[in-house]
């Protein structure tokens, strides 16, 4: 059995996929559109595709499969989404409909389709960055403004009055032309979407979909208020500690929310938001969690002991096999991603052994480099690390991830400041 491996980044993930794959007895074949970058992790070549030019990509891929078929695909991230969608359908192997995973990577659609199903949606228009949208009658206070192709929260800002949507928009704009994120060519361009604050607590879902079934492998907790002007993920805990009922209808709504962008078979990632207006679906993506996060997730086969990874789960899932042994472990577990406090270079870091001691505390990665410009969010696209923990219940974790973060200590010192003309 082989599965193909689509990815932007060479980066911890696709580790954890080669291991699972040894583990679980699977070969994979690797493509992405940094092959520069790449040191052919698995000594087999592989394929260099540009995601904005599908047609081509999906060609080199059909033909490295005549010579090394393939029995699944799996995105990394939500740039690649669409091609193996197309490389799903080209197979004949597990996978989504070009359509419905182009419709969960653009956010205007997914509301429009959403919407359309009868399920909550804030008001929402798409506008031009560069031009005055404070008269436009559709607007109201607090919103939201976001570009419509970018993710992690990248870009995602809460405004309370013309004022703060004028400067925000103005920031997308510089932010959607700069090189790097032009260089993502989403093909979404320059657009952003407009839509209505939602107030209330955050939950992330992670899941698996097969033959437009969802089965639900997590239910995460965001317990930090995330009440903007800026949005960092920070803190995941699973399982949820609310009760079955509001559990069920957040599960019945993302699987609902599936149905209407059509997304019917292979990994998915959603959030939503529960609050005083019902439950609203932010974004239902065609892929895992991402990066170093998805270890926050371990499963334990029914009748087997020893972990198993997500990502063992998701590669055995796409070559067809049943998942239903698979559980999720019975601990609580979270995952912090320590977010960029300030924009500067990245000098030292200190409290890591006072950090991974504490109760429950499983794993510190510090993923910044030293001499690394880091850059917050709006702008930003990394974090300076992550904590795990592991504990008998979501207060035990949510605390040692608290603490283990109160012992981090990041020097970051200014950036060099530029001439200005
Ligand atoms: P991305 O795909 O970049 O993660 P999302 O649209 O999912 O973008 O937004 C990222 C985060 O921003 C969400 O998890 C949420 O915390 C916040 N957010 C986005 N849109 C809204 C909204 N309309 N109301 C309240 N919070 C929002």
């Amino acid at each position: 059995m082989r599965v193909l491996i689509l990815s932007t980044t060479t980066g911890y993930q696709l580790r954890s996929f080669g291991d699972a794959a040894v583990r679980a007895g699977i070969d994979l074949m690797f493509a992405t559109d940094c092959c520069h970058q790449l040191d052919d992790p698995w000594r087999d070549g592989a394929v260099a595709v540009r995601f904005h030019e599908e047609d081509a990509s999906l060609r080199a891929i059909v033909d490295a499969a005549r010579v090394r078929p393939l029995d699944g695909v799996i995105a990394v991230g939500d740039r690649p989404v669409v091609l193996a969608a197309r490389v799903a359908e080209a197979l004949g192997v597990r996978g989504n409909t070009p359509a419905a995973a182009a419709a969960s990577v653009n956010k205007s659609v997914a509301r429009s389709r959403l919407a359309g199903a009868g399920l909550p949606v804030p008001w929402f228009f798409e506008a031009d960055p560069a031009a005055d949208i404070s008269a436009d009658p559709r607007l109201q206070f607090p919103c939201v403004v976001k570009p419509l192709g970018l993710s992690g929260s990248r870009g995602v800002i809460r405004a309370n009055d013309p004022a703060e949507l004028d400067a925000a928009r103005r920031r997308l704009r510089a932010l959607l032309s700069r090189p790097d994120v032009r260089a993502i060519r989403s093909g979404l361009g320059d657009t952003i979407l407009v839509e209505g604050f939602i107030e209330g607590r955050e939950f992330a879902i992670e899941g698996v979909m097969t033959d437009g079934a969802l089965r639900i492998l997590a239910v995460f907790d965001k317990p930090d208020p995330l009440d903007g002007p800026f949005f960092e993920e920070t803190i995941y805990v699973t399982p949820t500690d609310r009760g079955p009922g509001e559990q069920q209808a957040v599960i019945e709504h993302i699987g609902r929310g599936a149905a209407a962008l059509g997304l019917a078979n292979g990994p998915v990632h959603a959030e939503c938001r529960v609050g005083p207006g019902g439950i609203f679906i932010l974004e239902i993506a065609a892929r895992p969690i991402g990066g170093l996060c998805s270890r926050v997730l371990r499963f334990t086969a029914h009748g087997e002991s020893g972990d198993v990874s997500l990502e063992e789960v998701l590669l055995r899932h796409a070559v067809g096999e049943d998942l239903s042994r698979y559980e999720r472990e019975s601990r609580s577990a979270g995952v912090m991603m320590i977010p960029i406090p300030k924009r500067g270079t990245l000098k030292r870091v200190t409290g890591l052994d006072a950090a991974t001691a504490v109760t429950g505390v499983d794993d510190v990665r510090i993923t910044a480099k030293t001499d690394q410009l880091l850059e917050p969010l709006p702008e930003g696209a990394s974090y300076l690390g992550f904590i795990f923990a592991r504990g008998a219940g979501s207060k035990e974790v949510l605390g040692a991830l608290k603490e283990a973060h109160d012992q981090l200590h990041f020097e970051i010192a200014a950036p060099i400041a530029l001439a200005t003309r």
